[in-house]
């Protein structure tokens, strides 16, 4: 095997190269991606990078450009591969050139959603999911002075932040009764809702947009609600979810739901890897899962395949969430649970003033802890659930444990 193309150069894409490296693979790497210049960091693009004016995006680059050159890894961005031809192994760009693979990894993401009813020819309508969607916002949020956000998924809610906090009124719809429906426990939404409410967000639960008003300029003035309320706004910005990349995975004919369909070692077809958003697990958790955590650990497991290296065991996903001057952490994915099922939650105050944690169980394992400005209940539960140590919650409820004495004494 000489050589391997990856498709995308983001979170995923560039720890499998790194760590195709790592296992000893010698043979060439070509990492390919659409956007233009060295690849960047995702989440500061909602945080840091939107919230400061004089933060540019150099500072969030993922790695250097010496380091591509020192691991001989070729990286080729500005540039889209527009099929994949199976017989032949190899990839084609726009404008017709090829490149052959032995072996081929996708790690082409996902595109932010956008509905159907909006116009395309509008100037103050936009998404967040590459830093030129985030250069785009930024231009547009320093200029303006009202911000209609619609989702409040971790997105939403992290612009809401960044946006008041240069200032800009903001009002944010949500579908759903609460905030944070798909991935957090009902305690952290609506403690996330106070908090957002008492920073100034108006939040419109239950709602969604019936209309969207434009000026004779082509802009967004104004949005109907499915109540009848008019908000006004000088941005509109989209924050409701991401749609996997899955064309090339089609055209190759592999299995496709939402994501390509991967086995546990991230392999979607002969010879062809899935990894990062795009991947579509049925395993555990039967889903995609979108985070730079599950990102490189897909990265790392398709590696290790391709070098017939010892795969890494199943780790305990982890996600965070930066907002105002809070830190929320999660360790473990919070399941659905089936009709007649249902999850058990126990909050625990920390040390910290302010801080806490919900402690989630399900089967009577405990498979999920938020932790907010909470980093050793964060770790504690994340070793736990690592460990598979079964843990009551009448033990978590008790104040007066020590978390960190407990895990000593359960290890
Ligand atoms: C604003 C923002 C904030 C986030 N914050 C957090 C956070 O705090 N914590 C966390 O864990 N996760 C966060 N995430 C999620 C995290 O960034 C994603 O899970 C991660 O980026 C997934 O990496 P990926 O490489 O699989 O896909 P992507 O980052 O989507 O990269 C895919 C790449 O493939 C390229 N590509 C696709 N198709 C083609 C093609 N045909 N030809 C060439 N190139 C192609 C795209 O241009 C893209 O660069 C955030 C995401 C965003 C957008």
């Amino acid at each position: 095997m000489k050589k391997i193309v990856i498709i995308g150069a983001s979170h995923a894409g560039i720890s499998c190269a790194e760590k195709l490296r790592r296992y000893g693979f010698d043979g060439r790497i070509t990492l390919i991606d659409r956007i233009p210049g060295l690849p960047v960091q995702r989440p500061p693009l909602s945080k840091d990078f939107l919230k400061y004016k004089n933060v540019e995006l150099h500072g969030f680059y993922l790695r250097q450009k010496e380091y591509y050159e020192k691991e001989k890894i070729e990286l080729v961005t500005g540039k889209d591969v527009v099929a994949v031809n199976r017989e032949s192994n190899s990839i084609i760009f726009e404008g017709d050139s090829e490149i052959n693979y032995d072996v081929l990894i996708l790690a082409t993401g996902a595109d932010a959603k956008i509905p159907d009813y909006v116009r395309k020819d509008i100037s103050n309508i936009y998404v967040l999911r590459d830093n030129e969607d985030a250069v785009r916002l930024k231009e547009g949020a320093f200029i303006a002075n009202k911000a209609i956000i619609v989702g409040g998924g971790f997105i939403g809610l992290e612009v809401a932040s960044s946006l008041r906090s240069i200032g800009l009124s903001v009002d944010l719809i949500e579908f759903a009764p609460r905030l944070l429906p798909r991935v957090s426990s009902q305690y952290i939404s609506d403690y996330l809702q106070l908090v957002h409410q008492k920073e100034g967000v108006s939040i419109h639960l239950s709602q969604s947009i019936e209309e969207v008003i434009y000026s004779k300029f082509n802009k967004v003035e104004a949005v109907k609600l499915c109540s009848g309320k008019i908000l006004r706004c000088d941005v509109l910005i989209y924050g409701i979810g991401v749609s996997p990349n899955i064309k090339l995975a089609n055209d190759l004919g592999l299995s496709v739901a939402d994501g390509v369909e991967v086995d546990s070692s991230y392999l979607a077809g002969k010879n062809i890897y899935a990894i990062g958003d795009v991947a579509y697990s049925s395993g555990e958790f039967n889903s995609r899962i979108e985070s730079v955590f599950h990102a490189q650990f897909s990265a790392t497991v398709a590696a290790a395949s391709i070098t017939n290296s010892p795969l890494p065991s199943q780790p305990v996903f982890w996600f965070w969430s930066d907002q105002y001057d809070l830190k929320l952490q999660i360790a473990g994915i919070l399941p659905k649970p089936k009709k007649d099922e249902f999850l058990r939650g126990e909050v625990r105050e920390g040390k910290k003033e302010g801080s806490f944690s919900v402690w989630n169980w399900y089967q009577n394992k405990l498979v999920c802890v938020e932790a907010v400005e909470d980093s050793q209940a964060y770790m504690v539960g994340k070793r736990l659930i690592e460990q598979n140590i079964p843990i009551s919650p009448a033990i978590i409820k008790e104040r007066s444990a020590d978390l960190k004495e407990m895990l000593k004494n359960l290890l």
